[in-house]
């Protein structure tokens, strides 16, 4: 199928474009598999992305967009329309995305970088071949946002990563339990725990890191909250207290998602009381 309107066209039937109540939980494991064949171009370490340039975020910060993801999260605002990930869009090799990255940055005058709009950790040799040159660049940093599922499975892929020191690591947790992960990510909640694990081994391997989640009162309960934060807690009580928590933001494409899933949020700002103190 091909949308004429963004230029991507479908890449498989196999695993859904749009989470509703009514669709299967995929395999996250085999959808990851599925979006590396098309976004990852393993003999010249490539990988697919959409545009460069510089966010707000972070205090201003060079990125990367690219596409693919091993999720569906009903929250997401990856403009890749429905992370469909064949069609119009660029292969680039780890130098072209540096050469993009640092582009972008001079004309704002930013000294961050990160890849965005899909999981960074998809595409490993392209990750491992860009990281370098990132830090023999003239960035100061270099933000790594991630779901956790490939940091989760491997460790030694998190070791590697791990070493480089201009690189900061957010890994974001989507669910307390397994009812709400399928309900808010698509995949099967049994590899709810994956997140965590990823938390495990980075901590492991002495990496710099910090964790968030979408815990925004709207999506989850202040039950399922509380189981997370305790089972953030018993791998680091001090990354238990510094959670990012986020808020969901109704940007168009995530409205669209929140529509499917059957979720109605309305916009105000969310004022949590700070849990009890852990046991
Ligand atoms: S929020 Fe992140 S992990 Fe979830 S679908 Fe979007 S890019 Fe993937």
């Amino acid at each position: 199928m091909y949308d004429t309107q963004n230029g991507y066209s479908m890449a498989t039937d196999a695993f859904p474009t749009l989470v509703t109540p009514n669709t299967p939980p995929f395999d996250q494991l085999e959808l990851a598999k599925e979006a590396q064949r098309h976004v990852c171009r393993n003999s010249d370490a490539a990988r697919k992305y959409t545009s460069f340039y510089v966010a707000g975020v972070y205090g201003g910060i060079a990125t990367a967009y690219a596409l693919g993801c091993s999720l569906r999260c009903i929250f997401c605002w990856s403009v890749s329309r429905d992370h469909q990930i064949g069609g119009r869009v660029s292969f680039y090799s780890p130098d072209e995305v540096l050469e993009e990255l640092l582009g972008a940055a001079r004309r704002k005058g930013v000294k961050r970088a990160r890849i965005s709009g899909a999981e960074p950790t998809l595409c490993k040799a392209h990750l491992l071949k860009l990281l370098p040159l990132v830090e023999e660049s003239d960035f100061e940093s270099f933000i790594l946002e991630t779901n956790g599922t490939m940091f989760g499975l491997d460790i030694s892929y998190a070791r590697e990563v791990a070493q480089y020191e201009k690189v900061h690591i957010r890994v974001g947790l989507k669910a307390g339990s397994p009812a709400g992960y399928q309900r808010r990510t698509g995949a099967l909640g049994v590899d709810y725990k994956l997140p965590f694990r990823a938390v495990k081994n980075l901590l492991e391997v002495g990496a710099s890191f910090h964790v968030a989640a979408m815990t925004d009162v709207r999506l989850m309960s202040a039950e399922e909250r509380k189981l997370l934060i305790q089972q953030l807690a018993e791998l680091s009580p001090r990354l238990a207290a510094n959670l990012e928590e986020e808020v969901c933001d109704r940007y168009p494409s995530t409205q669209r998602r929140l529509e499917a899933a059957g979720v109605d949020i309305i916009d105000f700002f969310v004022r949590r009381k700070p849990l009890d103190p852990l046991p």
